[in-house]
């Protein structure tokens, strides 16, 4: 249908001019799935400054951005391509429970549960009759990442994210999202006019005069909150407490010779270094807690632990973990790193802008912003956040590292006792769950407490139904076909040549 018709039918539609401001990876992800989803019902402009500029960080995700690129109508091998992106299935864990320690939380699923109970419940049960077969050996994702082998097939079902250079990827969004008519404008906001009766923005104003006015804003101006905070004070909770890192310093270098398809996420002294390998280059970075480490300590550890040259001295980026109190405020909604951040473990902060992009197509306020579909916004992003946020809690918290006072610390830190007793419950009877949309399975969880070290002390006794033969021989099974299975595929390095090679 032309935009036009469809524009015509507008009875009783109250907001129609979307502000987005800024341009980074949450701007230009709210730009292409609003205009691909609404674009013929609402306008939509972006402003953003290249003199300002982005965070410049932010390259790992998780599967689901898969789901959101559908929903953008993206295609992958294009989209790969442009963004020198590699695949990505899971993240290795180095040195986190005790030093020397490593594990791989794989994006994979292990075996197949049943409706009385996970899969795993039959693991631990032939481990208690002395089975010797490993958890990760009944996965495809661990395994072939482990190797550093990557296929998509229509024989085998793999489950993966990707690692994408995060200024090509916005690059790639406004590429796309401008034919479908979002409009871009550079500049620098200076002002912000709110109504003086109901406190709603207004417009923007950019330090060349230009006014912009809008029904809706979408604050995505990052750590500075330019709108929800600084204008509307929506307020902040603090999650410093719990995860301490507030630095990161961050570098890129070049490519080596393999190109994993995994994160790496190596626990330092008083923090943890990533790797992220792309096709043109390695992004790294040292996240660390300040009240532990000094800064110049900080890039020591950093510079030590490349594997090749840095190709810039390292850049510091300084955050806090929190979240902001209300996301949505009036006519403002807070997205990416203005509306909170955990801290960069497990990749989740564009997970959570895609759902919460996702989610303003859905509760989209066309009859205006009212209290109720604002408390429904907002209650949704907590849940969320907070359920991420616990996840990211246990990593620290089930260390087993005393070497240093970072490390003590995390140990007996208290935590929330939504965490508390999901440790409790794993620990005591094997139980792991995922609720309602959480976004990290019975998978993810259970692999990275086993991968801590947290063991068990019961289980489930379905795997008693099952003579003790046949258990082992079912189990041996499945890690055969795992293991043909990812022999028969090619290298990652492979893989990406002939599917998606990056963009001269
Ligand atoms: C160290 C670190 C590592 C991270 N790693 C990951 C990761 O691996 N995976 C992941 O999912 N997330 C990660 N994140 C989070 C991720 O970087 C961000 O969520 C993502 O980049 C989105 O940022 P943003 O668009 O909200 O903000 P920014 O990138 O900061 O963009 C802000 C935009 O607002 C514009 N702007 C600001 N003020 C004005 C103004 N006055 N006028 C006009 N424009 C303005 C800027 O120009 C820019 O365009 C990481 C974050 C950090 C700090």
């Amino acid at each position: 249908m032309e935009k036009r018709d469809a524009m015509k039918r507008d009875i009783g539609q109250v907001v129609k001019r979307v502000v987005i401001a800024g341009g980074g990876t949450a701007g230009w992800v709210t730009a292409a799935v609003l205009a691909e989803q609404l674009g013929q019902l609402i306008e939509i402009t972006l402003v953003e400054s290249e003199e300002i500029g982005t965070v410049g960080v932010g390259e790992a995700t998780f599967p689901t951005v898969r789901n959101f690129h559908i929903l953008c109508n993206l295609d992958e091998r294009a989209f790969m391509s442009a963004s020198q992106g590699s695949f990505k299935l899971g993240i290795s864990f180095e040195n986190w429970a005790r030093k020397g320690d490593r594990y791989i939380h794989s994006f994979g699923t292990i075996g197949r549960s049943t409706w009385m109970g996970d899969f795993h419940h039959f693991w631990l049960q032939a481990r208690a009759e002395g089975y010797e077969g490993g958890l990760s050996d009944l996965c495809l994702e661990y395994k072939a990442a482990e190797q550093g082998k990557f296929a998509i097939s229509d024989k085998v079902n793999i489950n993966y994210a990707y690692h994408f250079d995060a200024g090509l990827y916005a690059r790639y969004l406004r590429q796309v999202s401008e034919p479908k008519g979002v409009k871009r404008i550079e500049g620098k906001i200076v002002d912000v006019a709110q109504n003086g009766e109901t406190g709603f923005i207004e417009a923007l104003t950019l330090d060349n005069g230009q006014r912009i006015e809008g029904d809706l804003f979408i604050d995505c101006t990052g750590f500075r909150g330019l709108l929800i905070e600084q204008k509307l004070k929506a307020g902040w909770e603090d999650w410093g407490k719990w995860l301490r890192n507030d630095s990161a310093l961050a570098v890129q270098t070049p490519s080596t010779d393999e190109i994993p398809p995994f994160t790496r996420a190596i626990a330092h002294e008083a923090g943890w270094q990533w790797k992220i390998p792309l096709q043109h280059r390695v992004g790294n970075g040292l996240v660390y807690a300040s009240d532990y480490i000094s800064e110049e300590d900080a890039r020591k550890t950093l510079i030590a632990n490349l594997d090749r040259e840095p190709l810039f001295e390292p850049r510091l980026i300084r955050f806090r973990a929190g979240r902001r109190l209300k996301a949505w405020d009036k006519n403002v909604i807070a997205m990416g790193l203005a509306s909170g951040f955990i801290e960069p473990l497990e990749s989740t902060s564009i997970h959570l802008f895609q759902i919460a992009a996702t989610r303003l197509v859905q509760l989209f306020p066309f009859s205006g912003c009212t209290p109720s579909i604002m408390a429904r916004n907002n209650a949704l992003a907590q849940q969320e956040l907070e359920k991420v946020r616990d996840f990211i809690i246990m990593h620290y918290k089930l260390t087993e590292r005393d070497d240093t006072p970072y490390w003590r610390d995390c140990g007996a830190m208290e935590i929330p006792d939504s965490i508390a007793q999901r440790i409790a419950l794993f620990r005591e009877n094997g139980l792991v769950y995922q609720e309602g949309d959480e976004m990290f399975r019975v998978d993810s969880w259970l692999q990275v407490m086993l991968g801590q070290r947290l063991e068990p002390q019961g289980r489930h006794h379905m795997g008693r139904m099952l003579p003790q033969d046949r258990l082992r021989a079912a189990l041996d099974s499945l890690k055969g076909s795992v293991a043909a299975a990812v022999e028969k595929m090619p290298t990652h390095k492979q893989f990406l040549a002939q599917y998606c090679p990056g963009a001269a």
